[in-house]
């Protein structure tokens, strides 16, 4: 299956990291003072639990047994009265425990969303959108539990068993060390239950993800699969995958059922010894009858705590791996950045230059050799070509999203590198092929340009961009809703919309992908004005797909894998004869028969 699996399969083979552990509770410390307050909450209420079972026993013995009634009445008023105070310090301890998560969920979210921002496009390249949301979703989620809930569990068996222990020492240490015999057998077991249980639940995880890819595949794919006839060797697949899991989910549920009885029996065994040695000592004297009842509390209130822990422990190794794949995205490094007293251009209105460029996306891919190529400012370049001849490659460098490998790009006289990228970036206007609208209103998408404009320079770019005309026939005009990336518009008016994004930034050098896909005649012509307007004047690059474009254009340059075949105007290309001309004449052919003089531009006979 695809590189999602390669990527979710780190989760299961992660192993325990100290140091990782150390890092996940070093979120809690900007939180301290809640932290510090949850800590004092719960041991005061561990004691008290301990209490609570020692008072018990002196009711019996001092209150009941001895027949006083004073003394009974004294200690079952403590009694209330604590109680009180615990109910109090359990409400404090869950509420922060709940903060803290909510917390440190919120913090590495910020950090995660902070790091996105800045990483660069080759990140990008590398990893799936899947798994970054899993990244900044589950896992942080996942994280913030474990240092929540977990925390909690650990921290209320930890002082409430040592409680407990205390307790049992002052009221007889003999049968305090059978019972400390019992509490390691009881962890040993619940422990290795649980890494059993755990070990099964992740083969279920797995094995679903593989399934939910299967379903995935399998109803995108749907016309495919009943065009080819694959259904039957589909649903074979599938129930490969389905049939392990079953099983693994079986044997999950069974090792769970069993666990409890297990450890029942256990404590079993521990309250019978502490029946019989316990016995023996109240018949010598040496313990009272609520010191033996006290005993079996003591066990019984042991038990969840010991089994909680366990789960926590197992529990904590996939929240382990849950953090480092957080903290990986946490600590990627951009790999563009400013360079050491990088300044701000101020403008880029300037030639832009590639001297001796050499770039690779993967090292034994060369994309661009030894591309050297002069600008002039204010020049309007058509980039044409076949498919992955390198014209997007080029674009992406111009806008800095990956730098050249060798080489050096000049813009306005510098290395740019030299340039801050926001100071290049916020000066280069881009109009993908398929342009992104953000969820919002089609005025707010226009405002992206530049945020401080107001309605009237909104409208103003939308009227020089010619999306003026479109927007006011719908319902809303400005306010209307573009929809969860711009589904509800085409992508002939999403480029207008774009193109007012664009205009609106005023940028010093403009980048236009042309839309491919077919546009209406109307929108078209919009597109056409309105990017005439923008390239005025502006240093552009043009990816061009229409005639109309690259016949505006200064110049004309055809790439071919990497390198610049020709380059000239329209007019110059066309008396050349060589790859432009070929193009010219066949790729265009038909738009030039529907919409320009067939002859305009091309060679006379006999020329
Ligand atoms: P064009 O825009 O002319 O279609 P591109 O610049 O997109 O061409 O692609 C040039 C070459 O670089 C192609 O071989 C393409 O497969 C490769 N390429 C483009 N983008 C990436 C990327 N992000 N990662 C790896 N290879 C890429």
């Amino acid at each position: 299956m695809t590189d999602n699996y390669e990527f979710e399969e780190e989760e299961f083979n992660t192993r325990f990291n100290g140091k990782t552990i150390l890092r996940i509770l070093a979120q809690a410390r900007p939180h301290w003072k809640m932290l510090a307050g949850f800590l004092a909450s719960i041991i005061t209420v561990s004691v008290l639990d301990a209490i609570f079972t020692y008072l018990s026993k002196l009711i019996i013995d001092e209150g009941i047994l001895a027949g006083n009634t004073e003394r009974l009445y004294q200690l079952v008023g403590i009694y209330a009265g604590l109680i009180f105070l615990s109910a109090l310090g359990v409400f404090i301890f869950i509420a922060l425990a709940g903060g803290l998560g909510e917390r440190i969920q919120y913090d590495l979210r910020k950090k995660m969303f902070a790091r996105l921002q800045d990483l660069s496009f080759s990140y990008y390249d590398r990893t799936p959108v899947g798994w970054i949301m899993s990244r900044v979703t589950s896992d942080s989620q996942r994280i913030a539990e474990l240092v929540s809930w977990g925390l909690l569990d650990t921290s209320w068996g930890i002082f409430g068993i040592g409680s407990s222990v205390i307790f049992m020492f002052i009221i007889n240490w003999k049968l305090a060390l059978i019972v400390l015999m019992i509490v390691p057998i009881l962890v040993i077991v619940a422990s290795i239950f649980q890494k059993y249980i755990l070990g099964e639940y992740r083969k279920v995880r797995k094995l679903n993800s593989q399934i939910t890819g299967a379903y995935n595949e399998n109803i995108t794919g749907v016309r495919v699969s009943k065009a080819l006839g694959r259904e039957k060797r589909n649903l074979e697949e599938f129930r490969q995958l389905t049939s392990p899991m079953y099983q693994a989910s079986f044997r999950a549920a069974w090792l769970s059922a069993l666990f409890l009885p297990v450890v029942q029996l256990i404590s079993a065994i521990g309250i019978g010894s502490i029946a019989w040695y316990g016995g023996w000592q109240v018949s010598i004297g040496d313990l009272t009858i609520g010191g033996i009842q006290a005993f079996i509390s003591y066990v019984i209130f042991m038990l969840f705590p010991v089994q909680e822990m366990a789960r926590v422990y197992a529990e904590m190794q996939r929240a382990v791996a849950s953090a480092e794949r957080v903290f990986s995205l946490i600590d990627s490094v951009p790999d563009i950045t400013n360079k050491a007293g990088a300044s701000d251009p101020g403008s880029l209105r300037g030639d832009v230059e590639f001297e001796h460029v050499c770039f690779y996306y993967e090292e034994d891919k060369p994309v661009l050799n030894d591309f050297t190529l002069h600008v002039k400012a204010g020049e309007t370049i058509a980039l044409v070509g076949p498919t992955g001849a390198g014209k997007s490659t080029i674009v992406n460098l111009i806008a800095r999203f990956y730098e050249p490998r060798q080489g050096v790009i000049r813009i306005a006289g510098r290395d740019y590198t030299d340039w801050t990228l926001h100071g290049i970036q916020s000066r280069i206007g881009i109009v993908l092929q398929t342009p992104h609208l953000f969820s919002g209103t089609i005025r707010d998408n226009i405002r992206y340009g530049r945020l401080n404009a107001t309605d009237e320079d909104v409208e103003r770019a939308a009227k020089t961009a010619g999306a003026h005309e479109f927007i006011i026939t719908l319902e809303k005009g400005y306010d209307e809703q573009v929809g969860e990336g711009g589904v509800l518009l085409s992508v002939g008016q999403k480029q207008l919309i774009s193109l007012a994004r664009a205009i609106l930034a005023d940028p010093d050098i403009f980048i236009m992908d042309e839309a491919t896909s077919s546009v209406d005649t109307l929108t078209e012509a919009l597109i056409q004005k309105g990017m005439e307007r923008i390239l005025s004047g502006r240093t552009s690059f043009v990816i061009a797909h229409r005639l109309s474009t690259i016949k505006r254009a200064d110049r004309i340059l055809v790439i071919e894998k990497g390198r610049i075949e020709e380059i000239g105007s329209h007019a110059e290309l066309i008396r050349q004869k060589g790859h432009y001309y070929r193009l010219y004449t066949q790729q265009f052919r038909r738009e030039l028969e529907q919409e320009y003089n067939p002859y305009e531009g091309l060679p006379v006979a006999g020329d």
